[in-house]
C-alpha cells in the first residue's frame, strides 16, 4: 500500500536503448511453413509408442513427411524426437476439431 508514485510528469526514469537492441525480434511468419506440404500419414499410431509399449496423449503429423508421433505431452516425445533427427520443424495435432501447427524452432503455433 502506498506504492503508487510517478504519475506525474517527471516521473518516469530514462530508458535503456541497449536492451531494445538485444531483445529477440520475433518473426511473425515462420518460414519453415516453406517446408510443409500436403502429407500423407504414415500410420495411424505411434509406431515408437508402440515398439516401446507407451502410451501417448495425443499424436502429431509432421508435416514435412507425414511421421505420425506423439506430443510433448505424452511420455514418449517422439514427435520432438523426430525434430531433432530431421529438422522437419512444423507438425500439426492430430484431433478431430481445427488442427493447430506448431514450429519447434519458433516454439509457437504457426
Ligand atoms: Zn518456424
Ligand atoms: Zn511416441
Ligand atoms: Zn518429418
Amino acid at each position: 500500500m502506498g506504492l503508487a508514485r510517478g504519475s506525474g510528469p517527471n516521473g518516469s526514469r530514462p530508458r535503456y536503448g541497449h536492451l531494445d537492441a538485444v531483445r529477440t525480434v520475433v518473426p511473425l511468419r515462420c518460414d519453415h511453413l516453406d517446408a510443409v506440404r500436403p502429407v500423407v500419414p504414415q500410420s495411424e499410431v505411434c509406431e515408437q509408442c508402440k515398439a516401446e509399449g507407451l502410451d501417448p496423449v495425443a499424436l502429431r503429423l509432421c508435416l514435412s513427411c507425414g511421421w505420425v508421433a506423439c506430443s510433448d505431452g505424452s511420455p514418449g516425445r517422439h514427435a520432438r524426437a523426430h525434430y531433432e533427427e530431421t529438422d522437419h520443424a512444423v507438425n500439426a495435432e492430430i484431433a478431430t476439431g481445427p488442427a493447430t501447427r506448431w514450429c519447434y524452432v519458433h516454439q509457437r503455433a504457426v
